[in-house]
């Protein structure tokens, strides 16, 4: 598989937009050294645009971005891609809803991921993003199908676009890279505050009727509906 001609002007705006979003997620804290990567789904193509493997934050370029196929193979790029290039291949493959795909090890997410309890919805912030709560997925090891599957198979049961993959991170998904990002770091600040709270007291658990109509608010009204999230 090649780079067609059709689809190249959309493939340079994606090395773009994928590299500008690797930004956000040294902005709001929730990576270290070069773990953690951001990819988008090239639209109407088995192709995705994903971070090189090993290249730190501050040397990103749009040109240092990396085409995949669907199946995680290279097909434009001089550098390997991000080792977590298959699972997030694997969600798109199985999810076709989903443009953008985002992986951290962000620190209060992780903590919960650690011992592999959910983060409850104990706030309107997680209601409205996450529809309930940010659900764990399978321990699962890198280097086949598995961390992929556990993803896929735990988002399709869940209105959350994050997952906790057991002791070791966040996986988050959306209909694009930005909306993907979005939910890394909305899920590390909910995590954070959930966590916190819970070394004051018992968080109060908000009414699963008023979880659905917060969602359903944030989701379909909320904000400047032109825009897309
Ligand atoms: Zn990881």
């Amino acid at each position: 598989m090649t780079v067609t001609a059709d689809v190249r002007d959309t493939v340079v705006a994606l090395r773009r937009e994928v590299c500008a979003l690797h930004e956000q997620l040294t902005r709001y804290g929730l990576v270290v050294w070069t773990a953690g990567n951001v990819s988008a789904r090239v639209p109407g193509h088995d192709l995705l645009v994903i971070k090189p493997s090993g290249v730190s934050y501050d040397d990103l370029t749009p040109d240092n971005m990396v085409v995949c196929d669907l199946r995680g193979r290279v097909v434009e790029g001089d550098h390997a891609p991000s080792s977590d290039t298959e699972a997030q291949a694997y969600v798109y493959r199985e999810l076709p809803e989903v443009g953008g795909v985002v992986h951290t090890h962000s620190t209060y997410a992780t903590a919960w991921a650690a011992r592999g309890e959910p983060v409850p919805c104990v706030l309107t912030m997680g209601a409205d993003e996450f529809g309930g709560e940010i659900p764990v997925g399978p321990f699962a090891i890198i280097g086949d199908d598995s961390i992929g599957r556990g993803i896929v198979d735990t988002l399709r049961g869940s209105r959350s676009p994050a997952v906790l993959m057991r002791n070791h991170g966040v996986f988050s998904i959306g209909p694009t890279a930005r909306a993907a990002v979005k939910a890394a770091v909305m899920c590390e600040d909910v995590a954070r505050t959930v966590h916190i709270s819970r070394q004051l007291g018992v968080p109060l658990t908000i009414d699963p009727a008023d979880v659905d109509s917060l969602f359903d608010r944030y989701q379909h009204v909320y904000g400047q509906q032109k825009d897309p999230r």
